[in-house]
């Protein structure tokens, strides 16, 4: 008799999230769903997308556009976006970058450059699952570095640099998925210079800098001098443009380029040629910033419709924080009340969040959970906060009852 082989020893503590698996089970038209960090469809530039797409397929470069293409991408592409990071206080060359399919893919790539199996790999706590996922793919071992409401401390950084030797550090300093918190200045020249005088690697993940609806920017770590030949910089259109796309991008430094070209090479050869022309072909007519602008005000208005919510919603004790920009508010409800358990109660009122216990590498705190205010207009946010306000109230009374 045959015996199936086993699966990868590195797939087999990478289980499946219950959690996932339940919200895609009550994936039901009437969920007001606050689960997902998906941006809002009917915001998205339908229009530009399908006139940049027609432009690159009737034009002299449409078979081009339909062949095999160089591993790091679209150099015109890749010329916009060194524009852009340079204009965002980012000083960038199109040859400091390699496209990628999505910022996620750069995950793995990084994974792949730099992490032998059990490597040891820093991150803030709570921080972006899936990114967990990748560097769990990888072997790696993760370690957690302590923070507060602004983010990873620098000196508990340079203690767990001390400590445990880690190769990277993962962080999201702007508008983090899950919490909404941003690292201030003074914590990011910090950071720069731990990794400076170690030898650690800084990976900044930046999907949501650019979706800021108060207060003044803040140049990306990646900025900072200590860390020129120290940071990769991660970046992605999933939420300026459009997820679908499956479009992002590394800063590299120039000594690691090399090898995230071969990991790419290894990967998919390269990312799609025609998608990668038409971001091009839109980026070159399209006033960018001012789209931004339109997703800022129509976020901005999601955001606050969702905080003013809050306090009529959360039980007495509860804390969230009010992030300055991006897709989520962290909320820790008071005592031992536990959010995996209350998500069926919130499912039976139609109404969905992510639990925060998987976010956690290391000790969760079961109390949290993350809400995305992007998604939903902001009635249908009252609507949902209110079923929320209720399904809380039932949960806290029994907790698991449905
Ligand atoms: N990093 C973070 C912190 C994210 O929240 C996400 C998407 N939710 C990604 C990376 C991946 O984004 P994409 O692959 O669409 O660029």
């Amino acid at each position: 008799m045959s015996r199936t082989p086993p699966l990868a020893a590195r797939l087999r503590g990478v289980a499946s999230s219950p959690v996932r698996d339940l919200l895609a089970l009550l994936e039901r038209p009437e969920v007001l769903s606050f689960a997902g960090g998906l941006p809002a469809p009917e915001l998205f530039d339908v229009d530009g997308v399908r006139g940049a797409y027609a432009r690159v397929l009737s034009g002299p470069g449409a078979r081009l556009a339909l062949q095999y293409a160089p591993t790091d991408g679209n150099p015109e592409l890749r010329a916009l976006i060194a524009d852009r990071l340079t204009g965002r206080g980012l000083p960038t060359d199109a040859a400091d970058l390699l496209v990628t399919t999505g910022s996620q893919q750069a995950l793995t790539l990084v994974a792949t450059a730099l992490l032998d199996p059990d490597a040891v790999v820093a991150v803030e706590e709570p921080t972006y699952l899936a990114a967990l996922q990748c560097f769990q793919l990888a072997g790696a071992r993760i370690v957690t570095v302590p923070g507060d409401e602004h983010g990873v401390d620098p000196d508990a950084l340079a203690d767990v640099v001390a400590r445990h030797r880690p190769v990277l550090f993962y962080t999201v300093p702007t508008f983090a998925n899950p919490t909404g918190r941003t690292l201030p200045a003074e914590r990011r020249a910090a950071v720069a210079q731990v990794a400076a005088e170690s030898g650690l690697w800084v990976v900044e993940d930046d999907p949501y800098g650019e979706l800021r609806y108060r207060g003044t920017p803040l140049a990306p770590l990646a900025a900072a001098p200590d860390a020129a030949d120290r940071v990769l910089y991660l970046g992605s259109f999933s939420k300026i443009g459009a997820p679908g796309l499956r479009l992002g991008w590394v800063r590299t430094p120039a000594a690691l380029r090399p090898a995230l070209v071969v990991a790419k090479q290894a990967a998919d050869l390269h990312t799609s040629t025609i998608d990668q022309a038409a971001a091009a072909a839109y980026l070159a007519v399209t006033d960018l910033d001012a789209h931004v602008r339109r997703l800022q005000d129509a976020y901005r208005e999601r955001r606050d419709t969702m905080i003013a919510a809050l306090p009529g919603t959360l039980p007495p004790g509860s804390r969230w924080t009010e992030p300055d920009g991006g897709m989520f508010t962290w909320v820790r409800l008071p005592g031992d009340l536990d959010a995996t358990e209350l998500l069926p109660t919130a499912l039976a009122h139609d109404v969905a969040f992510v639990p925060g216990a998987p976010f956690y590498a290391a000790t969760p705190d079961r109390s949290t959970f993350r809400l995305s205010f992007t998604t939903n207009t902001p009635d249908q946010i009252r609507e949902g906060m209110g079923r929320l306000a209720t399904a809380l109230a039932v949960g806290a009374e029994t907790p698991a009852a449905v």
